[in-house]
């Protein structure tokens, strides 16, 4: 039995799932609502499972709702039209996401708040000590179990989960795939099946339709978040809020426009224009 790819595969789902369903679908676009003990509960699972590359939920909001709101143009925070490679774009997306993460920028108000917060572990996410001590514990079980040195060239998916799923949903998600809507950026569908990364490689559909809480739109398309999500609904683990659903073909524009694709201060809850 190896460990090592069950640890690898274990990992990179939890994390993006995290990434997906806590940081996106519910800090960024509030598209359900849980109580504050189920929120606690999947703010430290964000923690555990993105460990030394922990996002804290509000600079990951603000940043993605720029995204949202810029996307594809010189104010998108990470669009690969305005890079030569990922790693470029990479590098200029952490040193915005750490302006907010550290307070050193202040944020347009209309991308700010209304995400969960929990400041002792947001700091400790960003306690570099701590970070050094995850790592260690990746090495170690390496260590103990790495059928030979090969597995090691792993490793650095696991200190750097968080970003590596960014930079596949941020690079290929506006790059490599299909359309089904036509957003005026250059978003697209990268996968009919989205088992790398939980859904969230249907860029295409989820700038279409920014508050849907289902990112696939097609009967051939598969978001594995959407049933997870409507199970944790079922339970009353959490509460589907948002109205809106993909909709292929779209409905023609009625002049209204379509929703935010996330709450503006003092807005009314966007819901589908039927
Ligand atoms: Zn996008
Ligand atoms: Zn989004």
């Amino acid at each position: 039995m190896n460990y090592i790819l069950i640890f690898f595969v274990a990992h990179w789902t939890s994390s993006v799932f995290c990434q997906t369903f806590f940081l996106h679908r519910y800090g960024a676009h509030s598209m359900f609502q849980m109580n504050r003990f189920w929120e606690r509960f999947f703010h430290l699972a964000t923690y555990i499972t993105q460990g030394p590359s922990y996002l804290n939920p509000r600079a990951y909001a603000i940043l993605h709702r720029m995204h949202h709101a810029y996307s594809d143009t010189e104010k998108d925070p990470h669009s690969p039209h305005y890079f030569k490679d990922v790693f470029s774009m990479m590098l200029v997306t952490k040193k915005t996401y750490d302006d907010f993460a550290y307070d050193r920028n202040e944020p347009e108000r209309r991308f700010d708040g209304r995400v969960p917060t929990w400041p002792a572990l947001d700091k400790l996410g960003q306690n570099w000590p701590v970070r050094i001590l995850w790592c260690g514990g990746y090495i170690a079980f390496y260590y103990a179990f790495a059928p030979s040195a090969i597995w090691y060239a792993l490793l650095p998916f696991h200190f750097l989960m968080g970003p590596t799923h960014g930079a596949i949903v941020n690079w290929g998600g506006h790059k490599y795939g299909y359309r089904n809507f036509d957003n005026k950026d250059k978003s697209v569908n990268s996968l009919f099946f989205d088992f790398l990364t939980f859904g969230e490689l249907f860029q295409n559909n989820h700038h279409k339709f920014g508050m849907s809480p289902k990112f696939s739109a097609r009967w051939f398309e598969v978001d594995p978040a959407w049933p997870l999500i409507r199970l944790f609904d079922f339970l009353g683990i959490i509460k589907i809020t948002s109205q809106q659903r993909m909709r292929y073909p779209a409905p023609v524009q009625d002049g209204v426009g379509e929703p935010a694709a996330f709450i503006e201060p003092d807005a009314d809850y966007p819901v589908a224009a039927e």
